[in-house]
């Protein structure tokens, strides 16, 4: 038994196992290079240096509706209108009691007004407004520097650059943004049994699908992916792949973790002088699941069946691609639903099972025929996550769940 060999015996949970993962490369302390992109090509990408506040925002009191700026102890009533301030224009007027100043959404907020009064709730006649309406002083208005101060952090390095962070940016005259660079993962898939694409199988033979859901994995957690040609189980050539991998900043081995007698991939790490952090999950799929480091490099052993490379993969391997990567705080995608129908399982182990969450919010495992099923995942818009210490589970009951 390969664990026996390496002296691991202690099978993790996968929230220790994940911890142990976040804890070891954080350790390492690998300070990602940088470059420079053009904020159009920033999307998706870390952000490698602080943003600040160039001015305050809003500058000046910015009116948050269409209709009149006034003062709140004039409400309610009748008002003159003494001028108008459209958006993209300064409010050179002022406003004084018992007047007002017709406004647009986003225009400046003249001097003396404190409280904008919407258009919806005003009868205008000429240059007279009436309002029924009391407000609160400041109603609809956006005071000077209530999103940021001048010279405030507003985005900190390590923060993934989404929609959001991309217009706060821009917001803020960023055109070039410093971002790390994508870490380099190579993907190593092992098993006799494998072919590449172009290869035609005979019956015994499948062709290696786990390299390209992992290229995928890869790519979408920010990474990119190295594809090397597959493993046979057989030493030597497994070795030399390895060594090819380990020039990367991640190797992601896919296969030959499990006790079988052609299970070579932690022997083949072991003449590299690899240290084995973990090898055993309490998990379905991907119990025998590895992580390890070999000349500086980390490396995760994943087990072969499709989908527990896919689940191994968005639970521990993408946690380390993210911190080499820069990301501060990797996060799993997890959130809780009802479950449509009673669930039932053996406890013992945290089970991730493809599933589809409804637009009502209720959660229904797919049918699958076992973690060999690809087809069922791409069925699933979620995994269920079921707590390894309940048997059964009533409908309608919470359950967490997490995004595929
Ligand atoms: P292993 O972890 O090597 O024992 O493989 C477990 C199962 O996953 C076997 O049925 C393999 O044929 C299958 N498998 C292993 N590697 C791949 C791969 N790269 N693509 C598709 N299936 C695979
Ligand atoms: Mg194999």
């Amino acid at each position: 038994m390969a664990a026996a060999t390496l002296g691991i015996v202690e099978a993790l949970s996968f929230e220790k196992a994940r911890s142990e993962v976040l804890a070891r490369v954080r350790a390492a302390r690998m300070i990602p290079h940088l470059e420079i992109l053009p904020l159009e090509q920033a999307g998706g990408r870390v952000l490698a240096e602080p943003a600040f506040a160039d001015r305050d925002y809003p500058p000046e009191p910015r009116s948050m509706r269409d209709g009149f700026a006034v003062r709140a102890a004039d409400l309610p009533g009748g008002f003159t209108v003494v001028g108008e301030v459209r958006a993209g224009q300064p409010a050179n007027c002022r406003v004084e009691p018992g007047e007002a100043v017709e406004i647009m959404t986003g225009s400046s907020v003249p001097a003396g007004a404190d409280t904008v009064v919407m258009i919806e709730h005003t009868t205008v006649t000429g240059d007279r407004m009436e309002t029924t309406k009391a407000l609160e002083m400041g109603t609809n208005v956006n005071p000077r520097g209530r999103d940021a101060m001048a010279g405030a952090l507003i985005l900190n390095p390590g923060c993934r650059l989404g929609y959001a962070e991309i217009a706060l940016l821009a917001s803020i005259g960023v055109g070039e943004v410093a971002v790390f660079k994508r870490p380099r993962v190579a993907i190593l898939a092992t098993g006799d049994e494998l072919v590449e694409l172009e290869v035609r199988p005979e019956p015994h033979q499948i062709r290696n699908s786990n390299s390209w859901s992992l290229a995928a994995q890869v790519v979408r957690a920010g990474g990119e992916a190295v594809v090397l040609p597959v493993a046979p189980d057989e030493l030597e050539t497994t070795k030399s792949l390895i060594a090819e991998g380990l020039e990367c900043d991640l190797l992601l081995l896919s296969g030959g973790v499990s006790a079988g007698k052609y299970d070579l991939v932690e022997k083949a790490l072991d003449s590299f002088g690899a240290e084995f952090f973990f090898d055993r999950v309490l998990i379905q799929p991907g119990q025998p699941c590895v992580f390890g480091q070999a000349q500086g490099v980390f490396f995760f052993g994943l087990p072969g069946n499709p989908a527990s490379t896919m689940v191994c993969f968005e639970i521990f391997a993408k946690a380390a691609l993210e911190v080499i990567g820069g990301v501060a705080e990797p996060l799993l995608p997890m959130t809780c639903a009802q479950l449509k129908a009673p669930f039932r399982q053996k406890p013992g182990l945290t089970r991730f099972l493809p599933a589809r969450l409804d637009a009502e919010g209720l959660l229904t495992p797919v049918g699958w025929s076992g973690s060999g099923d690809i087809a069922a995942v791409t069925r699933a818009n979620a995994y269920l996550v079921s707590d390894p210490e309940k048997a059964e589970y009533a409908a309608g009951e919470w359950i967490k769940v997490m995004a595929r």
